[in-house]
């Protein structure tokens, strides 16, 4: 089971729609069904990883690929884990079938 909570604002701020912390969803409105899908594959990429090494690889890569592109939302994009969601969030039967550290 997945707990996903509707907020009115981020506690960190940003225009984002939703973040996932630790496999608990929190967004700003009803997610449709690739935005949820979106979500539920870093659920999996959190779980296969022990959460915690998660969001600190994630912190890193995103700094790193931002002294590259010089650019947030370029490095936002090009993350790893960010790649593996844009890049299945429309095949819904994805995480059916998803292999393990397979990013990207
Ligand atoms: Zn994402």
């Amino acid at each position: 089971m997945n707990y996903i909570r509707k907020i009115k604002k981020h506690p960190f701020g940003g225009s984002y729609l939703a973040i996932n912390l630790f496999g608990f969803i929190f967004t700003l409105r009803e997610l449709d069904e690739v935005e949820l899908n979106h979500e539920l594959i870093h659920s999996a990429q959190q779980r296969e990883l022990l959460y915690l090494p998660f969001f600190i690889w994630y912190c890193i890569e995103w700094l790193f690929l931002f002294f590259k592109y010089k650019n947030w939302n370029t490095a936002y994009y090009n993350i790893r884990f960010e790649r593996e969601a844009y890049i299945h969030q429309e095949d819904l039967n994805y995480l059916k079938t998803r292999k393990h550290y397979r990013y990207n």
